[in-house]
């Protein structure tokens, strides 16, 4: 049977696509796509005029089965979405599943990924980060979601639209106090690439101010909750006893 590619495209900057990738959607017998007017034009840019058919939220189940039924038959297939890692807010997880299910093989190539670019530019800890994906759109959903988070201890990771930025902001002030460090990373890998950097109120006030601040894609970090002091004293306290304890008859 044939072999399932999932296949990282650019996140804006088309110098992004590996020359791995480029070899491998030249290469697969099809290349299932969430729009695939949008990834025609990427293809054609790399002059690859493979067939390409649409996977998306909406048929992934059906199409599923389909893709499968044809990798069993021998061919080997490329899955890839509007820009990034598939799977990663994207399409493709019931695929990888049913794939995986039915012991076809599945190889995920390495690539652009938004996460891991605005961390790695960030200058925030990365050495724990929780991905939070989109935040719900209604804005009491959003605080409660916001809310249940306050004291992850981890770096936070939001995808965030330009629709919604600016109350996002305004809810992350509320909720998380305007003194807790964040970055704002915007448009990266492209023209107008830029992190904002500072306190939730800061970063707040420097999109507020400038409409050309809201505009594009955008990945919103946090800082993870500081260990209180009252919970450093608590387990200081804790590993003092333990030692003591270690130490009696
Ligand atoms: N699969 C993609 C990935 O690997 O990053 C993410 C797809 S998700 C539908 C789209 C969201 O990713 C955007 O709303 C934005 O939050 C983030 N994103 C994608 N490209 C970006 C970029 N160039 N700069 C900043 N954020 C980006």
């Amino acid at each position: 049977s044939g072999t399932l590619y999932i296949v990282p495209t650019p996140i804006g900057n088309l110098g992004d696509l590996s020359p791995r990738a480029q070899q491998v959607l030249a290469e697969v017998a099809a290349i299932a796509a969430e729009d695939t007017r949008h990834s025609r034009k990427l293809l054609q840019q790399f002059a690859i005029n493979n067939e390409v058919f649409a996977l998306h939220e909406h048929n992934e189940r059906e199409r599923a089965q389909a893709v499968i039924t044809r990798l069993q038959a021998g061919d080997s297939l490329a899955l890839i979405s509007d820009a990034g890692t598939p799977l990663i807010s994207d399409p493709g997880y019931v695929l990888v599943q049913q794939c995986r299910e039915q012991g076809l093989r599945v190889v995920a190539l390495p690539g652009p990924c938004a996460i891991t670019t605005a961390l790695s530019g960030a200058g925030l800890p990365t050495d724990r980060f929780t991905f939070e994906g989109f935040l719900p759109a209604k804005p009491q959903q959003r605080r409660k979601a916001l809310a249940d988070l306050v004291a992850e201890p981890r770096t936070l990771v939001f995808y965030e639209s330009p629709h919604r930025i600016v109350a996002t902001l305004q809810d992350l002030e509320e909720v998380f106090g305007t003194e807790r460090k964040m970055v704002l990373a915007r448009e990266l890998t492209k023209q107008f690439e830029t992190y904002l950097s500072g306190s939730i109120a800061e970063v707040a006030a420097q999109v507020n101010a400038d409409a050309n601040q809201q505009r594009g894609e955008f990945v919103l970090m946090l800082s993870g909750a500081p260990a209180t002091e009252q919970q450093a004293d608590v387990q200081t306290g804790l590993r003092t006893l333990q030692l003591l304890r270690a130490h009696m008859p």
